[in-house]
């Protein structure tokens, strides 16, 4: 098959953007939204105006050359967990929650292409009329070649979860970190929404995190990212501009690292 002589838009800014990319202190990053987020202001499901937002997002540090992987949650389809507690046998839960997250992974496919950014999804169980498996080296390629990678179906096991597939998939692509985006902009040290004196961290370590059960992600993610030595960033998906502010270092978050 010869070569395509017509590059795509998105091709010619991405490969634009490697330059503007110096300025960024993250340069291959992994992006973790749980369901919640995509479900906007809805009681359950996608919202397609919150797809869009995110998209918008990703798309503006992606055009400055940015490496960018997602890893999505699917609470806002179906929990293993909550559906094992009404009687469905947990291993199959979970893998119906795990099918949850190649819907969520679509959805934001079809946003992300909508404004024009060239991705693929990949999942961790094969089903390949509907999208790739996952291929770690693959996955790399896409990223280099300019791609928004979506990995689907979490790690592929039922017990784990969506925090836990977003930090292997973190190690495997060698990402620089690990950004979560969340309804607040960091860790704080009470809930925000219930306390008006709640004090957000700027920096915590994995250790702290874990000792003081500190819910930012489990705590398997949270071992995985600190024997890699991936700082995680809690950021707030509310913030316009915020996912770009972030990979440059700058923004309103809360960097989890090693102290
Ligand atoms: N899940 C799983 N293995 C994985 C990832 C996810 O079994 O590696 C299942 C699990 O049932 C989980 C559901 O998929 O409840 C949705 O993932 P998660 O709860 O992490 O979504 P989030 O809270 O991020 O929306």
């Amino acid at each position: 098959m010869g070569a395509n002589p017509y590059y795509p838009r998105q091709v010619i800014n991405h490969l634009l953007g490697i330059f503007v990319a110096e300025a960024y202190k993250h340069k291959r990053v992994l992006l973790k939204l749980s369901g919640e987020a995509l479900m906007g202001d809805k009681p359950y499901g996608i919202d397609t105006a919150m797809t869009s937002r995110i998209a918008g997002e990703v798309k503006e540090a992606h055009e400055k050359g940015l490496q960018i992987a997602l890893v999505i949650g699917a609470g806002n389809i179906f929990r293993g967990l909550s559906a094992a507690a009404g009687g469905i046998e947990r291993s199959t839960a979970d893998y119906m929650g795990m099918l949850a997250t190649v819907m969520n992974a679509l959805a934001m496919q079809s946003a992300l292409e909508q404004v024009g950014v060239d991705t693929r999804v990949q999942s961790a169980i094969p089903m390949q009329t509907v999208c790739e498996s996952y291929i770690r080296r693959r996955a790399v390629r896409h990223m280099e070649k300019g791609r928004v990678v979506i990995f689907a179906a979490g790690t592929g096991n039922p017990y784990f979860t969506t925090d836990t597939a977003a930090a292997l998939r973190a190690a495997e692509m060698e990402c620089d970190a690990l950004l979560k985006g969340t309804q607040v902009d960091g860790v704080y040290d009470s809930d925000p929404k219930k306390n008006p004196d709640a004090a957000r961290f700027e920096t915590l370590s994995y250790h702290k995190v874990l000792t003081d059960d500190l819910k930012v992600m489990d705590a398997a993610a949270i071992t995985l990212m600190r024997e890699n030595k991936i700082p995680i960033i809690v950021f707030s998906l509310h913030e316009k501009g915020g996912f770009d502010k972030v990979m440059r270092g700058e923004g309103t978050c809360t960097t989890i690292e090693s102290q």
